[in-house]
């Protein structure tokens, strides 16, 4: 579904992105792991082209990624992207942040895209506060309501960039959870995480990243019970 062929980014000297070769397949789970700086975000924003990529090509569904205009509008709609901070509009209710997005972008009419709203609210917990405003929400509340306001775009991706890193302890598992029963409905999903119980738990695969570089891609039981790089060794060793 979302293929990366020989990508390549710098920024000025830096490679960020050093010759990135990655499938990922309708359903899959791919989850993404590695030191700080590694890159893990860049990929994400190159994946939904808020990143320009130097050298190599990353198509969705087989379409390029469209450079401008209301093709890449179309083509961001259907990648959806869940941040380390949720950015919702606050001055906007939890339904019209959901809805958004679908009247918009996708043309729905209001009606349909609230009951669509309501719908994904109810999903992710939050059906009975569509009505307040963000600052009146939780953290991993908020976060959940960025999930619905994604999924309300129909995207044939979800990309998380550490969603659960600016959250309390308590509020990781209500975000996780709502993660995993996404991935158990077949959602193609690319999560760059450092919460190895999802990563056991829901990921097909995973990809270790180290100086822009994918340094080990693997099961995860593989990956955490016998990595083979010693930068993947070295990695587990201080997070595990
Ligand atoms: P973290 O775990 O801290 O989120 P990361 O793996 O997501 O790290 P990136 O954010 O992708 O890493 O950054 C990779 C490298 O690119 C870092 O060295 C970072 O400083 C650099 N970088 C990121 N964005 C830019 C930018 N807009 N301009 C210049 N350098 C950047
Ligand atoms: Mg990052």
């Amino acid at each position: 579904l979302v293929v990366l062929d020989k990508v390549d980014k710098w920024f000025g000297e830096l490679h960020v992105l050093q010759d990135i070769n990655l499938t990922v397949h309708r359903g899959e789970v791919v989850v993404v792991i590695g030191p700080s700086g590694s890159g893990k975000s860049t990929l994400c924003r190159a994946i939904n082209r808020l990143e320009t990529i130097d050298k190599g090509t990353i198509t969705l569904d087989g379409e390029p990624l469209p450079q401008e205009g209301k093709a890449l509008a179309k083509h961001r709609a259907e990648v959806g992207m869940v941040f380390q901070s949720f950015n919702l509009f606050a001055h906007k209710t939890i339904l019209e942040n959901v809805t958004l997005g679908p009247i918009k972008v996708r043309k729905k009419s209001k009606a349909e895209a609230e009951a669509r709203a309501n719908e994904l609210l109810d999903r992710v917990g939050i059906g009975h506060q569509a009505s307040k405003y963000p600052a009146q929400l939780s953290g991993g509340q908020q976060q959940r309501v960025a999930i619905a306001r994604a999924l309300a775009m129909d995207p044939k991706v979800m990309l998380f960039d550490e969603p659960t890193s600016a959250l309390d302890p308590e509020m990781i598992k209500e975000v996780l959870d709502v993660m995993v029963d996404l991935a158990k409905q077949g959602m193609t999903m690319v999560v760059v995480t450092h919460e190895m119980g999802f990563a056991r738990t829901a990921a097909d695969r995973v990809l270790f990243m180290a100086d822009g570089q994918v340094v080990e891609e693997n099961t995860p039981e593989q990956f955490f019970t016998n990595p083979t790089s010693d930068r993947a060794k070295d990695f587990l060793g201080k997070i595990l």
